[in-house]
């Protein structure tokens, strides 16, 4: 790799662009990646295009080179921008975040993976064991998770289907120390089904190809994916047997290391059969009408395998008990239908607890020990975002529709942060500059959060009434509550647009695009309901990491009068909660372009990105910033890195104030036509100044 990129590379910065045009910016994209320059810059914004070819970009040899520089002094990078907002944790003991946005396959969770790689590398110089071993398990956690929460889709062979936000905790040296997950969202509902060519969550790939043969045996399993109801859809798309047991035992080792028992690893075995058991159990109707597992050996199965009583499990399959007033309580036999729709719900249940227990056994080895360090306020935190980036199907659901909604307000975050903070800046500094008009998406962002009215709120009302309330229903609700709302729309408000089915559809215009989404299902999803006897089925399991899932089975049927908190209000605030999380740290960005749609290498398909790109508001962001200016530093902070290089100013100035100090500084340099001077701070026009006072800091250092 070259740290200086000749002309032919284009252009480094967007903000550097002849003009600001759609045009101008695709072809300075579209010429950096065809000379393998996939990242640019916009300010401090890195801007990252999927390559889909290994390039030689990462390691130890290119960490060393972004080790402790100054974001311009070499290409962008990825590395840049973790080695950034790194310093800025480390000085200014400042909590920063990187934000990593982008469609699926898009390129983020290789971001979060290069970004981590870095952070591992660069702390620690004096090997303590401790960090090092938090070290290994914040590098081993991505391959567990992604056992669990990743699935070969469409879009990417390797799709999170799960948001995650990782905090890393420093301490006052700066090394790591601990760190937390928190994970949004799991697209539970994968278990049950997959789309043609997609699969389910890797784990259950690895366990039947990975197990040896006894263990198989143990767990009533065969090897082939085909004989599972839920690994049957995309069978046809299996990576190779070999690939998929080298994966299951690099999965192993990873769990091993950060501390899982043989004991829970082999609970986890079992949970995975189960479900694939689960998967394949049907009801039939006996001759006297009564309602029968048809394979009642399966069932056999999933009781040992959850170490559960066979006759409970079998109950639990065809009947549910309710409490029928006071303390009375009886046994209501399922139909079919009903039937098929417990086991479903209790098979999706048991993965969603399984991923977030594995979660929860993760952050508890990571937890920072020693806690003093926060009391003397010195330890501060690192936040990588990776979460799932906006998306539209030919028929969206429920979960596109939270998705969107997070995208939005990630999106609504950016403005605030990056567009209005920086405009707010120049009022605040007296500098003059050009307004720069950008969509803003609070709007959308109050469609469906706003309470009583927002779409969330509607959709709780629908669930909160009893039973009768059809999908159907709630959307002539929304119909009501948002005929005028511009960015909402439906077959029912506007009865010539063929594209949405009448009673059945609504659209949101979301700021990425428009998204049309089938009702069917909403209120099922969103009430999100398990029969409250799996529950304590599986909490009295005398297997203890089965029973840690269930906390809540220990009820009594009698207690449980509360109803629980729907997917969409518990979604709803851990968004809330995670916006004002980001937003109290100082925020990078990374925004990934997918090239192609058809995961090919090298190829940048010119219409696709510039969806993208527009949607992003990568153009805004850039008219901000060149309004603009790329760098700003308090007088001080700009003296204390420059000051040797100018006679005036070394030791130290004898000047009135900073500012003058600086004025002097940059005359000298022949720099003062790049710079504006703020009340505080010193704002520089071009990348190319701080290159240039870098140089001759260099040439004295
Ligand atoms: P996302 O998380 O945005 O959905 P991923 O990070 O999983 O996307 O990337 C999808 C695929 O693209 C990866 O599995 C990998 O094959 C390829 N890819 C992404 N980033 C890079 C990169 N920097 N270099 C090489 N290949 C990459
Ligand atoms: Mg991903």
């Amino acid at each position: 790799m070259e740290d200086e990129e000749g002309p032919e590379c284009g252009k480094a910065d967007f903000v550097l662009l002849d003009e600001v045009t759609m045009e101008h910016f695709m072809e300075n994209l579209k010429l950096r990646f065809e000379k393998g320059r996939i990242y640019t810059y916009i300010g401090e914004v890195l801007v990252s295009v999927n390559p889909y070819q290994d390039l030689p970009l990462y390691g130890p040899v290119a960490i060393a080179r972004y080790q402790g520089r100054e974001l311009y002094e070499r290409p962008p990078h990825l590395y840049a921008v973790a080695n950034a907002a790194y310093r800025a944790m480390k000085r200014r003991a400042r909590d920063t975040c990187i934000v990593i946005s982008g469609e699926s396959g898009a390129g983020k969770t290789e971001a979060s993976k290069h970004i981590m790689q870095y952070i591992a590398a660069v702390t620690n110089p004096s090997q303590r064991a401790e960090v090092e071993r938090v070290k290994d398990v914040l590098l081993k956690s991505t391959c567990v998770l992604e056992a669990f929460g990743n699935a070969r889709t469409n879009r990417n062979h390797n799709s999170s289907r799960f948001g995650k936000y990782m905090d890393i905790n420093f301490d006052f040296k700066g090394d790591p120390i601990g760190g937390h997950i928190h994970s949004y969202l799991l697209e539970k509902s994968r278990v049950l089904k997959q789309h043609v060519g997609e699969r389910n969550f890797h784990a259950f790939y690895q366990v039947l190809r990975g197990c040896e043969a006894a263990e198989l045996q143990e767990l009533h399993l065969q090897r082939n994916p085909a004989l599972y109801s839920f690994t049957r859809q995309g069978a046809g798309l299996a990576d190779s047997e070999s690939e998929e047991r080298s994966h299951y035992r690099a999965v192993m080792e990873a769990m091993q290391v950060i501390g899982f028992s043989a004991e829970e690893m082999a609970s986890v075995r079992r949970i995975l059969a189960a479900i694939l058991h689960l998967g394949n159990i049907e009801f039939v109707e006996t001759e006297e009408g009564q309602l029968a597992v048809a394979e009642e050996v399966l069932a056999d199965h999933v009781a040992e395998l959850t170490a559960t009583p066979r006759e409970q499990v079998l109950r639990c399959l065809l009947a549910r008990t309710v409490a029928s007033g006071g303390r009375e309580v009886i046994e209501k036999g399922h139909t079919a239908a009903e039937a098929s729709y417990a086991r479903d719900a209790c098979a999706k249940a048991l993965y969603q607890r399984l991923f977030q227990w594995v979660v929860n056994r993760i952050n508890s080895v990571m937890a920072p020990r020693g806690r003093d360090a926060r009391r003397d306020g010195k330890d501060t935190v690192i936040g990588v975002l990776d979460i799932y980036g906006f998306e539209v199907f030919p028929v969206n659901s429920f979960e596109q529709f939270c998705i969107n909604y997070c995208n939005e307000k990630l999106q609504q975050l950016f403005i605030q942060l990056i567009l209005k903070q920086e405009q707010e800046e120049y009022e605040r500094e007296g500098i003059a500059w050009q307004s720069v008009d950008f969509f803003n998406n609070a709007t959308i962002v109050d469609l469906v959060e706003r309470p009583h009215r927002g779409i969330l709120a509607v959709l709780d009302e629908a669930c909160c009434s009893a039973g009768t309330i059809t999908d159907r229903i709630f959307l002539q609700s929304l119909d009501t509550h948002h005929r005028h709302h511009p960015h909402y729309t439906s077959r029912q408000l506007c009865p010539t647009d063929k594209t949405m089915e009448f009673g059945r559809d609504f659209r949101i215009k979301h700021y990425a695009g428009d998204v049309t989404y089938s009702v069917l299902g909403f209120i099922d999803k969103n009430r999100d309901a398990l029969f409250q006897d799996f529950k304590r089925l599986l909490y009295n399991s005398s297997d203890p990491a089965l029973r840690a899932m269930w906390p809540e089975g220990q009820q009594d049927v009698t207690e449980v009068t509360k109803r629980p908190l729907t997917a969409g209000s518990l979604f709803k605030s851990s968004m809330v909660a995670l916006v004002d999380n980001l937003a109290s740290k100082e925020p990078f960005y990374v925004r990934c372009l997918k090239p192609n749609q058809d995961k090919a290498a090298a190829r940048l398909d010119e219409a696709h990105c510039r969806h993208q790109v527009a949607y992003l508001g990568l153009l805004e962001n850039v008219r901000v910033r060149r309004a603009g200016f790329a760098s700003r530093q308090p007088y001080p902070r700009f003296l204390l890195r420059y000051k040797m290089t100018c006679e005036y100013t070394w030791p130290n100035h004898l000047l009135g104030s900073d500012r003058e100090a600086v004025g002097a500084l940059l005359e000298q340099h022949g720099l003062q036509g790049d710079v504006a001077f703020g009340r505080s701070k010193l704002f520089i026009r071009s990348p190319r100044t701080l290159v240039a006072l870098e140089q001759s800091r260099a040439r004295l250092v």
